[in-house]
């Protein structure tokens, strides 16, 4: 008999290790944080920097997660997204520029990764059953995986600055920012904690982060990545300075069937799940909003082509695969240039 099954589990493959030697005591580290995006977020910075209190600066960074989660969030119908998704062809939708800025970047993420990253997924995502329906009582036929994979691609839908506002080709284009939109977020909060008078932080929503490192005399943050399958084990540890850290992975958000296990990130090219020995991607980068959409693109294509892509983009990339022998990591010379 069938069986379908979604694994639950965190996303989290970012470890903190704590402010370095040369930054403070770990014991004077203040912390804020909460669930927002369907997940657990967080933020971390020296007592003492900044003028505010620790109270006034959570509420400043929850206020900020739920406006974007008004406006990104595919699992909230009265979204901004939500609206355009199930908006009819031709329209243009009001949206606000914050999913302006969102849907730019993703369309160029579309476009530099040959369309292995593609917002247009959403339809997709939904019916194989990681969207807001939850799973499905049977997995999709091919018709139904065609019908919504014809729409995918960034000519079925526009996006224009004055006013803001996105347009769709035909009814069933349905946009996702669930990858970008969690890095976009991170830069957003960044830019809270900055306005706050903070100069040295770390601020985390599961798996994409930014190291904020301090002015005059920088302090990098010391965090991990995790090695899939291995709890406690870390594939690499780096010293983090004014970069984002984003890590997509294929073995933890899954469904199962029949003994066969699909994860939650879809290939356009062919509207099925990602099936590759290719476990995480992890990316570090001058824009979360960038290394979260990187990582989701590079997992898209695999370990061999996604790695020439990103040596050629001059992007710092950690690919975690299975092998027969275990768990195999191949970077890119950029991420080998980070400081460990
Ligand atoms: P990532 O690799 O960063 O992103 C993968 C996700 O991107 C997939 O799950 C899919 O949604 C999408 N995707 C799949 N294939 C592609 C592709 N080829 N190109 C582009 N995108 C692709 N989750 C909940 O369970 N409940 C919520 O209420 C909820 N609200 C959210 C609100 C917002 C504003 C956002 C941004 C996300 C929300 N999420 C919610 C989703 C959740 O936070 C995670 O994004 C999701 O579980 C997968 O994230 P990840 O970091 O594991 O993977």
């Amino acid at each position: 008999m069938a069986t379908l099954a979604r694994g639950v589990g965190l996303v989290v493959a970012l470890i903190w290790l704590g402010p370095t030697a040369a930054g403070a005591d770990a014991s004077l580290v203040e912390h804020a944080g909460g669930r927002a995006m369907g997940t657990s977020w967080s933020a971390k910075w020296v007592r003492g920097n900044g003028g505010e209190p620790r109270a006034a600066i959570e509420q400043r960074l929850a206020a900020r997660l739920e406006e974007l989660e008004r406006a990104l969030s595919t699992y909230r119908t009265e979204s901004e997204l939500s609206r355009f998704n199930v908006a009819s062809a031709g329209e243009w939708i009001a949206v606000s520029p914050d999913v302006v800025q969102v849907a730019v970047l993703s369309r160029e993420l579309a476009r530099v990764t040959g369309g292995a990253f593609d917002a247009g997924v959403g339809g997709l995502v939904t019916r194989w059953g990681f969207g807001p329906d939850g799973v499905p009582a049977a997995l999709p036929t091919e018709r139904e995986i065609e019908a919504r994979r014809r729409w995918v691609g960034s000519a079925t839908w526009e996006v224009r600055a004055e006013p803001p506002a996105l347009r769709k080709s035909h009814a069933t284009v349905a946009l996702d920012f669930s990858s970008v939109g969690k890095g976009y977020a991170v830069d957003a909060l960044r830019r809270v904690l900055r306005e706050a008078g903070l100069d040295h932080f770390l601020v985390q929503i599961a798996g994409d982060m930014w190291a904020q490192a301090g002015g005059s005399a920088p302090r990098p943050w010391r965090v991990a990545v995790e090695q899939p399958g291995a709890p406690g084990e870390h594939a690499a540890r780096l010293l983090l300075a004014d970069r984002a850290l984003s890590t997509s992975g294929n073995y933890r958000n899954v469904i199962e069937r029949d003994g066969k296990r699909f994860g939650h990130v879809i290939d356009p090219r062919t509207g099925r799940p990602v099936d590759s020995p290719l476990l995480a991607v992890s990316v570090v980068h001058g824009s979360g909003a960038e290394s979260s959409g990187w990582a989701t693109g590079l997992l898209v294509l695999g370990a061999d082509e996604g790695l020439r892509l990103a040596e050629a983009q001059g992007i710092a990339a950690l690919f975690q695969l299975r092998t027969a022998g275990g768990v195999e990591q191949r970077r890119t010379s950029k991420w080998r240039e980070i400081p460990q």
